[in-house]
């Protein structure tokens, strides 16, 4: 143990974390093993992971039929190219799979190695989209404050959160954010993005994008109506409208995917994290069919854009098999009932608490929000670090948890795997509830 911790200090750099808490403190937790819903360590420590890791394990862990989906595909054909037209029999299944669960007018995919990859394909597919068409002035990407759409590029660029750029700055131009509709409502948010198209020029706006649901953000759940208007206001402007589903793709709503909780087709949806659940790096992008006929027509010579992994034949059957699963476990329907479960849970332990501000979910996707006084919201001051303690106190009982502080706000997030049932429900609110008096 004390081996591998001196090794990782000394070699891993890892992603996302303080450098120097690292070289105090060593890694938080060596995870050993994964079965369903835990994670256990080395020392033989179970812990619920509450997160499924990163938003992303959605059939839990440790599933076997996946291993030998993996072992029969790479025994057969592991890799190969798909650049030049060469193509595999699984990339192409799992294209047409894609397009049968998205909306109906989204039906060709382009394959990455995971959701910031995506979106950086995203966004020069939309300028590319414009620029073969004689608008290349069309090449602005607004998306919103809070929001969050990976470390690439592209993805650091469309990002609302501030933090991201502190590392090496915003990354690109011709990206504007307007503000989320978290805090001030639908109204105020699509007024927002109207007053950025107008002052960015209208003529150069190439596309909104968003999360359907602001996972990193603090998981934001927007009004009702929000996506609707978005829409119409994307239509009014002409400029194309991308969803986001990193997060919220592959049943973690409740939905197959999260824009239909808004009942809305978007032009463009990335995905990647669920797609897979994390057994292997895969995500895409899925365009509608008038994006596609635009490129059959008019993309001029070679896209020059690819990924060495996209279409990988080995990601693909893991893909496949993972699906497989989701459909033949019912486990969409699974993550809206036990998310009405998990949403009973975190408002029971409210009317205990006098902590807990909000809390919501929407599928297998929720948050519960500390305040120093719920009556009037009023936040605590960061220096309590109500968030850290409230995640150490979980991890202590047994629960891996996210906490995202933000302007204040101090958020747990949970994103349990889509496979957990009333008692692990139960038993991962008890311990929350633990917690909470813990710190309170
Ligand atoms: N988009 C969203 C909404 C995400 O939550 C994430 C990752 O958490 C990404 C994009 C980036 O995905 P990746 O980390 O696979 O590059």
């Amino acid at each position: 143990m004390k081996e591998l911790i001196e090794l990782d200090k000394k070699h891993f750099i890892h992603p996302t974390t303080s450098i120097m808490e690292q070289q105090e403190k060593g890694p938080k937790l060596i995870v050993e093993k994964g079965d369903g819903i835990y994670l256990t360590d080395k020392e033989g420590n179970a812990f619920i992971d509450a997160m499924s890791s990163l938003w992303n394990v959605n059939i839990g862990h440790g599933r076997k039929e996946i291993a030998e989906a993996a072992k029969e595909q790479m025994e057969q054909l592991a890799f190969n190219s798909t650049f030049s037209t060469f193509s595999n029999e699984p990339a192409i299944r799992l294209a047409k799979k894609i397009a049968d669960l998205a909306p109906p007018s989204l039906n060709a995919v382009f394959f990455t190695s995971g959701g910031s990859e995506s979106n950086d394909s995203a966004i020069k597919l939309i300028r590319h989209y414009w620029k073969i068409q004689g608008q290349p002035e069309r090449n602005k990407i607004i998306s919103l404050s809070r929001g969050y759409h990976g470390v690439t590029a592209g993805a650091t660029s469309a990002t609302g959160i501030p933090q991201f750029w502190d590392m090496a700055g915003h990354m690109l131009t011709g990206f504007a954010h307007a503000k989320t509709p978290y805090e001030i409502g639908t109204t105020a948010s699509i007024q927002s993005i109207r007053e950025v198209i107008e002052a960015e020029g209208p003529e150069t706006v190439a596309a909104f994008m968003a999360e359907p649901v602001q996972g990193a953000g603090g998981v934001l759940i927007p009004p009702s109506d929000y996506f609707k208007e978005v829409r119409k206001l994307c239509d009014e402007y002409g400029i194309l409208f991308m969803a986001d589903e990193v997060i919220t793709g592959f049943g973690r709503t409740g939905t197959m995917f999260g824009i239909e909780n808004w009942a809305v087709e978007p032009d463009l949806m990335s995905f990647a994290k669920g797609v897979t659940s994390g057994y292997f790096p895969l995500g895409g992008v899925i365009v509608s069919d008038q994006i596609h006929e635009v490129l059959k027509e008019k993309s001029q010579g070679v896209l020059f854009h690819g990924f060495t992994y996209s279409g990988h034949a080995t990601g693909a059957a893991v893909a496949l098999k993972n699906i497989e699963i989701l459909e033949n476990e019912g486990l969409v329907e699974n993550s809206r009932l036990m998310g009405e479960e998990l949403l009973k849970g975190l408002q029971s332990i409210k009317e205990e608490s006098v902590i807990v501000g909000d809390v919501r979910t929407v599928g297998l996707l929720g948050a519960i929000e500390f305040v120093q006084d719920p009556a009037t919201n009023t936040r605590f001051s960061p220096d309590l670090k109500v968030t850290s303690r409230m995640i150490e106190a979980l991890h202590e009982r047994g629960v891996i948890c996210r906490g995202v502080t933000y302007d204040g706000t101090d958020i747990v997030c949970f994103s349990p795997p889509l496979i957990i049932n009333k008692e692990q429900i139960d038993t991962l609110i008890e311990r929350l509830r633990q917690s909470v008096l813990a710190v309170q």
